[in-house]
């Protein structure tokens, strides 16, 4: 984006890109469409380099007209755009409140570690990180390149999407849904039997394709009607192919509560010990070539995601108290008097668990390559403020020395209704003026929000979390590696 943006900065002072970056932020932060109180979701994809793929694409400027150079010519633009977005994220909005959106995705590349000045900027963007938590840091590794979106949705560029960078508004991508296999249900009617969990795994998955297919027949109804159809904006052909290329769409498979299912059928959770670890990247392999298999079936691109389930790991808890207890109470975390129950999401290790961010965000990657559309580690900070340089040598670590494809720092903030002031940390009662009308703000998965709109699961999430106060430099213990394993 900031690269897109950056042919059209030539010759503008610093205060005028400033100005801009600040409105552009301002707009997509607005409730133009509010549901539930939450501004449009969108996220924006950023890099301190030129990325290869862009290059030598002939960059459109002004008036929409090729400017007759390269975008390799714009990167002292794009940089001093990309400075600037993070200036205004730094500050928050005028209650200093961290924006929500758009979420910053920065990608982190081998280019990035060789370009001059990446050092100043990293430490910019682990400024505002451990300030407002606003930076994704997106891990590009090898010639991996990647569009992410959504709360860790990515897709990986294949040769003919390189091809389309060439005409960047051709790069339209979608997943049209996805089919979340509830994990820990499987574990419980499998009850300790290995070959039989393996079997309701792949039985499930064939479900989920079931489901993808039934949706894909609707949408192509609707998408037929063209113009007088409610979805009329898709199907326009401004460039001479539809605008949803459904040709190119993704189905999404996701699952939650891996760390239960493991829990449940080896007695031990993902991080108590190797043989869970072992459990869990089994499972996940299977997925995944289960997700291979039925693609291959069904002309269909089935690919992994972890679900965000702000909703789903709530619902799949209480359906399981329901119709699969006792066994699903052993296993099922948060509280079951209060009804705070939840599930543990998709591959991530148990949200309490005392372990430290190092740790976390290692033996969590060790999922991610398993995982093509989409993973991320939460490093949930609460009130604690890591310096910039932990934070910078943190992320160069994590590129460096684990597979982790995604990562993202989160404080806690409390908000005041009264006097409109913000404070760090989660409080009951504003450290301002007193007044008990407030409310927190911290993310629920993926993105930030208010948390008195949060479900009853995700509070007990809440609570549960361990907050990370520092650490970022200890010695990581050592877990299976997936080539062990797989
Ligand atoms: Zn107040």
């Amino acid at each position: 984006m900031n690269l897109f943006f950056a042919p059209y900065l030539r010759g503008m002072s610093d205060r005028e890109v400033e100005q801009l970056a600040q409105m552009m932020i301002f707009e997509f932060s607005q409730q133009a469409v509010a549901r539930g109180g939450q501004a449009i979701f969108s996220d924006i994809n950023l890099y301190w380099e030129v990325p290869k793929h862009f290059a030598d694409v002939p960059a459109i400027g002004p008036g929409g007209e090729y400017t007759g150079l390269p975008y390799s010519d714009y990167a002292e633009e794009a940089q001093k755009f990309v400075w600037a977005l993070f200036d205004v994220y730094m500050k928050g909005d005028a209650s200093g409140r961290p924006f929500f959106f758009p979420k910053p995705l920065v990608h982190i590349t081998e280019k990035f570690f060789n370009t001059p000045g990446h050092q100043e900027f990293l430490r910019h963007l682990c400024q505002v990180a451990s300030e407002k938590g606003t930076p994704y840091f997106v891990f590009d590794r090898g010639d991996t390149a990647k569009i992410s979106q959504c709360c860790r949705l990515s897709f990986k560029l294949e040769a003919s999407d390189l091809a389309d960078a060439t005409s960047p508004w051709k790069m339209r991508y979608c997943a049209l849904q996805n089919g979340t296999v509830n994990l820990p249900r499987l574990a419980y009617v499998a009850e300790g039997d290995d070959a039989a969990l393996f079997a309701k795994l792949t039985d499930v998955m064939e479900l989920v394709a079931q489901s993808h297919l039934e949706k894909r027949v609707f949408i192509e109804k609707l998408l037929a009607i063209g113009e007088n159809g409610p979805l009329a904006m898709l199907t326009m052909k401004q460039d001479g192919e539809s605008y949803l290329r459904l040709h190119k769409a993704t189905f999404l498979v996701g699952m939650v509560g891996l760390n239960e299912l493991v829990q449940y059928h080896c007695g031990q959770e993902l991080h108590q010990s190797k043989a869970a670890m072992k459990l869990g990247l089994r499972i996940t392999s299977h997925i995944k070539l289960v997700a291979e298999k039925l693609s291959a079936k069904h002309h269909l691109k089935f690919v992994l995601e972890q679900t965000p389930a702000e909703s789903t790991a709530y619902r799949f808890a209480k359906l399981d108290l329901r119709y699969h207890s006792p066994q699903s109470g052993s296993v099922i975390k948060g509280d079951v008097k209060t009804g705070e129950v939840y599930y543990t999401n998709s591959t991530l290790l148990n949200v309490g668990a005392k372990i430290n961010p190092v740790e976390r965000v290692k033996n969590e990657g060790l999922f991610h390559p398993l995982i093509p559309a989409g993973s991320i580690s939460h490093i949930w900070l609460g009130e604690s403020q890591p310096s910039a340089e932990s934070l910078a040598n943190f992320v160069t670590k994590a590129f460096r020395q684990t597979q982790n494809d995604q990562l993202a720092f989160s404080p806690e903030f409390t908000s005041c209704n009264d006097c409109n002031k913000t404070s760090r940390g989660l409080a009951e009662t504003c450290s301002f003026c007193g007044s008990t009308n407030v409310d927190g703000i911290t993310r629920i998965t993926g993105y930030f929000t208010k948390t008195s709109t949060w479900n009853k699961g995700k509070k007990g999430e809440l609570t549960d979390r361990y907050r990370n106060s520092g650490a970022f430099d200890n010695k990581v213990k050592t877990l299976p590696n997936l080539k062990e394993v797989v």
